[in-house]
């Protein structure tokens, strides 16, 4: 015990290597014998406190903080997918998600089907032989629609497939475990550590056990991983087969910047979550055509109110009709940061087809809900009345 190990704010460990007591202690570590750090490309003291938090609070069994979300996601997908496997995507799915699956997985073989939330008829039908994973976010970004989690859960017990759940924007809100999922993935650049401060993300995985699915021949690859590893099975596979030869390895500044967020995550979700009902109740009453799944004539109400009860994360979504309405809408704000984050302390807004989805066809945003005047805001910690006055505002000026 020295002064730094009573720190209660968690020491920057900015070490790339770290030395071992002697040959005998290298070799333990390198054979995972020895919990002792390695290097930092394979695990950073900080960036393991952020990881036993993040698991803890999600009743993982562990976790991997990764560089950023797009790090988190690619080391998940290619530690579980080869060449010649699939992957099933339901509902519209994050910009850099949408082209990791469309335009670079394609390049290494690993071919993906995308599915609306509404079509969870046609999941088992696109089940193959060489489906790996099932995919999806638990709020629809942009789109907000919800996935009927429970629904798809089901179906990945059922035929023994991995079921991953990004949950960027309802952390503590939605616990995907809970639902079957068996890794959730998460970009904590965005509520978790709340102001746009750092970069980062992580993967947290569930308990392989005896029989389930992962003890199939679909995953076969996982076999020398379960006998030494059992139930971090998963963790020594995601950490082996892409974050070792990938390199998406989480800084240990950004980790301390992401564990502060953390400590007030509960807080400012409910802050913001409660904002959004509020903010979407009243701009609709002032005649905007505003969507939240809060509202009493949204399509995913009976979701809402079933499984996000606490709500469904700081996203609102405004159609303008036109994009030069939607960009006085912006440019009129004295409230708003235009910037594609999410998640922040501050209320932000974007126009969504001249920007993150400025390179995408009619047809990709149409399956993506981009319409032509479409503006998503994130709602930050300002009190709600300020941010309804200044978009109030933002309409008149717009019209
Ligand atoms: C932002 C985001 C990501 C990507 O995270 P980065 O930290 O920007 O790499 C992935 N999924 C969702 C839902 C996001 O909002």
């Amino acid at each position: 015990m020295n002064a730094f190990n009573r720190a209660i704010s968690t020491p920057i460990t900015s070490s790339a290597a770290f030395f071992y007591e002697n040959s005998q202690e290298a070799e333990d570590i390198f054979s995972g014998n020895c919990p002792n750090p390695l290097y930092s490309r394979m695990g950073n003291p900080t960036s393991s406190e952020l990881e036993q938090r993040l698991s803890f609070l999600e009743n993982g069994i562990g976790a991997v903080a990764t560089s950023s979300g797009m790090g988190a996601i690619t080391m998940v997908l290619m530690s579980l997918c080869s060449s010649d496997d699939e992957i099933i995507a339901i509902g519209g799915l994050f910009g850099g998600t949408y082209a990791l699956m469309t335009q670079t997985l394609p390049r290494f073989g690993i071919k993906t089907k995308f599915l609306s939330v509404d079509d969870l008829d046609n999941i088992e039908s696109s089940i193959t032989t060489k489906t790996k994973v099932i995919f999806c976010e638990s709020v629809g970004n942009p789109s907000l629609r919800l996935p009927d989690l429970e629904a798809i859960g089901k179906i990945a017990t059922k035929h023994n497939i991995a079921f991953v759940v990004d949950n960027t924007v309802t952390p503590i809100i939605v616990k995907p475990f809970e639902y079957g999922a068996d890794v959730v993935v998460y970009s904590t650049t965005k509520i978790i550590s709340g102001n746009s401060s750092a970069l980062g993300g992580v993967a947290i995985f569930k308990e392989v056990k005896d029989h389930d699915k992962f003890n199939t021949a679909r995953y076969e690859f996982l076999a020398p991983f379960i006998l030494k590893l059992k139930g971090k099975a998963l963790i020594g596979c995601a950490k082996k087969r892409s974050l070792r030869d990938f390199g998406m390895s989480a800084n240990p500044h950004s980790s301390y910047q992401t564990l502060l967020g953390l400590e007030t995550l509960e807080l400012r979700n409910n802050r913001i979550n409660t904002s959004c009902e509020i903010v979407a109740k009243v701009l609709k009453s002032e005649g905007l055509n505003v969507n939240h799944p809060s509202l009493d004539d949204n399509i995913d109400k009976e979701l809402y109110n079933k499984n996000y009860s606490e709500g469904t994360g700081s996203m609102i979504t405004i159609d303008m009709g036109t994009q030069e309405k939607a960009y006085k809408f912006l440019d009129s704000s004295k409230l708003l940061t235009i910037t594609a984050n999410i998640g922040d302390s501050r209320t932000l807004g974007l126009h969504m087809a001249s920007t993150i989805y400025q390179d995408f066809t009619t047809k990709e945003r149409e399956f993506l809900g981009i319409t032509d005047g479409l503006i998503r805001l994130s709602i930050g910690l300002e009190k709600p009345q300020d941010i309804i006055d200044d978009l109030v505002n933002c309409y008149e000026q717009s019209k």
